[in-house]
């Protein structure tokens, strides 16, 4: 293109600097956009991860939809850096209704297929008949079922040819509302409860199974605790912890809108006498929670963020749940054993208990004691 902007990822002080904040697949959609929809005037951008689009096309009137609270927030800093205009920008979450009316649809193809079927679905409620849905991701990320996605929910739909390594899918609305069959629920094994996922959430059509194992070390005590939920999912975690624990209260984090959402339905649902125990949060990790404020911080940390594999995640979760914990607090984690996470923990507590492990995982505890350090 003929502009230039600097683009930072989100969060800003991560390790890997060298990592972009837009990819080849943006370009072409500039570019594509530029030459065939010069006249364009109004947008709708699906899943730009950090605003790239956004800055791009700033002098449109630009509806920007993102589950990520942090992409939310990152959009937000690149405009501000760059001094682009936010006066015709509008940022929502994946699950507010979408806006009518727009000339045309921009879309960064997300992994999860079936989040893309939602929508997909959604925009097929809301498109004018002959309104151009222009996708684009890297070649090996588009699947038969990716474009048949949008065959199904949008209507007639051509690929482009690969330009360094990304494609685009062209696709027309034809107009009609598309059904998507989410959220998808399933019963939690061996409770009574039954867990409602909306289509972004991790572990969506079954129980994780380092989510299964940390439920045997899960905290059991009649005593009043402020406990956080930390990349809490659906919320399982939190739920079976408030069935344990009568007397705590507990607050569910992740920077999934749909994540925090489907925790808040599953809490709603199954422990409705709970419900004002509890409180629900889109967050980046606990970025702005008061110091020494909780009694345990339970975490099933991510590795990936963005396309990118990454443990800066896990450790700025575990760095934050210490400043976040009361003295004396704990920290309980479940990982992968390969990670050992044992030795980050003890470095940054100054201890770290081995709770459980099996082939695959293993649950750990870290008490912040900073007289010790
Ligand atoms: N607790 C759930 C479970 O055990 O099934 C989900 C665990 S999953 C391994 C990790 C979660 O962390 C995901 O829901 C993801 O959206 C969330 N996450 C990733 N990055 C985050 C961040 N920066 N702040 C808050 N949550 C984040």
């Amino acid at each position: 293109g003929d502009k230039t902007f600097t683009l930072e990822r989100f969060p800003l002080d991560q390790k890997n600097r060298s990592l972009q904040a837009w990819d080849s697949a943006d370009e072409y959609l500039i570019n594509y956009v530029n030459e065939h929809h010069p006249d364009c005037r109004s947008l709708l951008i699906l899943n730009d991860s950090f605003g790239a689009l956004a800055c791009y096309f700033s002098e449109l009137t630009v509806c920007s939809v993102n589950d990520s609270y942090i992409s939310h927030q990152a959009a937000a800093y690149n405009l501000k850096e760059n001094k682009l205009s936010t006066a015709q920008f509008t940022q929502l979450d994946s699950l507010s209704a979408l806006p009518e009316n727009v000339d045309l649809v921009l879309v960064k193809i997300p992994r999860n297929v079936g989040f893309l079927q939602f929508q997909l679905s959604e925009l097929s409620e809301v498109l004018a008949p002959g309104t151009p849905v222009i996708a684009a991701g890297k070649t090996k990320e588009i699947h038969n079922s990716t474009i048949k996605a949008f065959e199904q929910f949008i209507g007639e739909t051509k690929t482009s040819l690969a330009v360094k390594k990304s494609r685009l899918i062209l696709s027309t609305a034809k107009g009609g509302y598309k059904e998507a069959n989410f959220p998808v629920s399933w019963e939690l094994e061996g409770t009574e409860f039954n867990i409602t996922n909306h289509a972004n959430v991790f572990s969506r059509d079954s129980l994780d199974i380092g989510a299964r194992f940390f439920f045997n070390y899960l905290p059991q005590t009649p005593k009043a605790k402020s406990i956080i939920d930390l990349g809490c999912g659906n919320g399982v975690v939190g739920l079976m912890t408030l069935s344990r624990c009568p007397n705590a209260s507990v607050t569910f984090v992740d920077e999934s809108y749909m994540a925090v959402e489907s925790a808040r339905l599953n809490v709603e649902l199954n422990q409705a006498d709970r419900f004002d125990d509890c409180q629900f949060i889109e967050n980046d990790c606990l970025t702005g929670f008061d110091r020494e404020s909780v009694d345990m911080v339970l975490c099933n940390p991510p590795f990936h963020q963005a396309q990118a594999v990454t443990d800066h995640i896990a450790w700025q979760m575990f760095k934050q749940a210490k400043d976040t914990l009361k003295e004396g607090g704990e920290l309980r984690i479940i990982g992968n054993r390969h990670l050992d996470y044992h030795d980050k923990l003890n470095r940054m507590f100054g201890n770290c208990k081995l709770l459980g492990s099996n082939k695959k995982f293993v649950v750990l505890s870290a008490t912040k004691n900073s007289g010790m350090l």
